[in-house]
């Protein structure tokens, strides 16, 4: 089955998400399970946690149509050892709100050397930190993200992803999440079938498909390889429609949450439409 949704608004209450995604058609949705711009939340309730499980059966969304995206704030490979532990609190803390709320994966974005270590010394520092936040949490994934490349953020070329996930223990509890405008940026070309066919062959021989968690789909304001992380509504920007049909259509992508991360939400519940129908759900 494909599950498509977008990163709804939980505010006012976590059980608002389900709500609003099923407002617009949805059959997966992302979410924030705090707010994503502050280190620090208090600590979830147990009627919060009822409210949320609730409003998911209501609604019909169960934990793998549903990918949780942690704070903007963390950096699990930062090169300072304060920041470090401080970015690996917040994360661990992320992973047990989604434990406490019956969720089964996180994403986040890998991390930054921010020029003061080279790049696998910061790989490094963002495995070990997945170790430690898996080490104190139980049945939650962490989801790594590809990015775009921008500034000194990595995770960007296919082989960070898979460098980071040999070095985590509990293989059974890592995984990736492919963001369709953060491939491009990154310069892996996604505007014809064959390009789709050529960059997903290599995400399956560099890191393996069976890792895969969710994807965002988002089309791209710059050109391939502008490292530019910049979204546009679907068949807007570089990418086109071509590709969100391609994989709409392709079972590999079957019974994972597919999210619109695109910036016009009034469209949102047409782009879930148009990609449902080449789904043929
Ligand atoms: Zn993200
Ligand atoms: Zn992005």
């Amino acid at each position: 089955m494909k599950y498509f949704g977008a990163h709804v608004s939980a505010s006012g209450g976590l059980e608002n998400a389900p709500r609003n995604a099923r407002a617009i058609g949805a059959t997966a949705f992302a979410l924030f399970t705090k707010n994503q711009r502050q280190w620090h939340a208090p600590a979830l309730t147990a009627a919060q946690i009822e409210a949320f499980g609730k409003a998911c059966a209501e609604e019909g969304y169960t934990p793998r149509q549903i990918l949780p995206h942690d704070s903007y704030l963390i950096n699990l490979g930062h090169p300072e050892r304060e920041a470090l532990e401080k970015s690996r609190a917040s994360f661990l803390d992320e992973m047990k709100r989604c434990e406490a709320l019956g969720l089964d994966r996180l994403n986040f974005h890998p991390g930054s050397h921010l020029q003061k270590i080279t790049q696998i010394q910061s790989l490094d520092r963002i495995a070990e930190s997945i170790n430690i936040a898996l080490d104190a949490t139980r049945g939650v994934t962490a989801v790594i993200e590809n990015t775009a490349g921008q500034g000194s953020n990595l995770g960007f070329a296919f082989e960070q992803l898979a460098y980071i996930i040999d070095r985590v223990e509990d293989k059974s509890r890592v995984g990736f999440c492919i963001d369709t405008c953060h491939a491009f940026a990154a310069g892996y070309d996604l505007s014809s079938a064959e390009a789709c066919e050529r960059t997903f062959a290599l995400i399956d021989s560099a890191v393996g498909l069976r890792y895969l968690r969710g994807m965002h789909l988002n089309d791209a304001t710059k050109p391939l390889g502008s490292r530019v992380d910049r979204h546009m509504p679907l068949g807007d920007g570089h990418i086109g429609w071509t590709c969100f049909e391609w994989i709409a259509s392709d079972k590999r992508f079957d019974d994972i949450p597919l999210i619109l991360e695109t910036p016009v939400e009034e469209r949102w519940p047409d782009e879930i439409a148009r990609l449902k129908q080449f789904a043929g759900v």
